[in-house]
């Protein structure tokens, strides 16, 4: 990540912080959403340097690999905190467990994930997201999100699924 997104995201956070003062948080924002510090920077980091979706165990894992001291829990809450300000997105594993991805800009986007690799691939939702937003401007809802979870099994998993694990 370079010093330019690092102030992006230091600014999306300040963003957050703004707009949730004042009136009630949601049960999951975290209160220290505006403060961008050295061990979420880290988190940060860590978490643009990963290619496909990742667990906040596994990313943790990989921060302690590498010298890192940050705990799993400030792990946890800088993931969740930059999917709440658009910065990362979410799916969850076939446990349910939650998997974090950043989103190096601010385009929304959706993943077709392979179940047995782990390989995520953008894929084009300009249906989808058209249907939203036709859905939150004739429903009455305000701040109308959705969720896409697309799985499979990819190529290259296919081609060595023939020992039938
Ligand atoms: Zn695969
Ligand atoms: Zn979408």
């Amino acid at each position: 990540m370079t010093e330019a997104e690092t102030s992006t995201l230091t600014t999306a956070f300040r963003r957050a912080a703004d707009r949730s003062r004042g009136r009630a948080q949601p049960a999951d924002l975290p209160e220290s959403i505006g403060r961008l510090t050295p061990q979420r920077t880290e988190v940060l980091r860590a978490l643009a340097g990963c290619e496909d979706f990742v667990s906040t165990q596994l990313l943790h894992a990989g921060l302690l690999a590498t010298g890192s001291r940050v705990g799993l829990s400030t792990v946890y809450r800088t993931l969740t905190a930059l999917a709440a300000v658009g910065r990362a997105d979410v799916v969850r594993d076939t446990n349910g467990e939650k998997l974090f991805r950043y989103r190096p800009g601010a385009d929304h986007r959706h993943y077709l994930i392979c179940r047995r690799c782990g390989l995520s691939q953008p894929v084009d939702s300009t249906t989808v997201e058209a249907w939203a937003e036709r859905v939150a401007e004739t429903s009455g809802f305000a701040d109308v999100q959705h969720t896409v979870e697309l799985t499979g099994t990819c190529a290259t998993c296919q081609a060595t699924a023939g020992t039938s694990g």
